[in-house]
């Protein structure tokens, strides 16, 4: 069994939809960045390519490729785990934490959950989605970015 952490932060900005965990979320700033930009899912699969010994996200997926801009993220996840999955055969679990000021995303976790569980083919039970403020400190705080983290037990 191998486990990885994976960390990301994107910017919030005005004129994004604001994806998360694979979900489109009502608000009025949305997440910067070349791909959907969803912290989240980037968080994981750098979880993942870091169980395996497998790089980072960065490496697997430039943010100079032509081929990613826009991407869905949960396209990359998918792709993540086909290129983890041919030396590894199960999630045991991941458990993640979505670091945001607003909006509340309690109603849209098991909706989160779901889709990536979807993404991965394996059950929900085997992700976990953890949410928290930063109680107005910082650039999280402040609402000028997101950060996630995650760790992941592959086998
Ligand atoms: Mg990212």
């Amino acid at each position: 069994m191998k486990i990885g952490i994976g960390y990301d932060v994107h910017q919030l900005v005005a004129g994004r939809p604001l994806i998360l965990g694979g979900i489109e979320i009502p608000y009025e700033f949305g997440l910067a960045g070349h791909s959907d930009a969803d912290v989240l899912v980037h968080a994981l699969c750098d979880a993942l390519f870091g169980a395996a010994g497998m790089g980072d996200i960065g490496e697997h997926f430039p943010d100079h490729d032509p081929r990613y801009k826009d991407a869905a993220s949960l396209d990359l996840l998918k792709e993540t785990w086909q290129r983890v999955g041919r030396y590894y055969k199960t999630i045991v679990n991941a458990d993640a934490i979505v670091f945001a000021q607003a909006p509340k995303l309690s109603p849209y976790k098991a909706a989160m959950r779901e889709k990536i569980a979807r993404t991965l083919t394996i059950f929900p039970d085997r992700i976990n989605i953890k949410a928290t403020t930063t109680e107005g400190l910082g650039f999280i705080g402040k609402g000028h970015g997101m950060a996630a983290m995650c760790v992941v037990l592959i086998d």
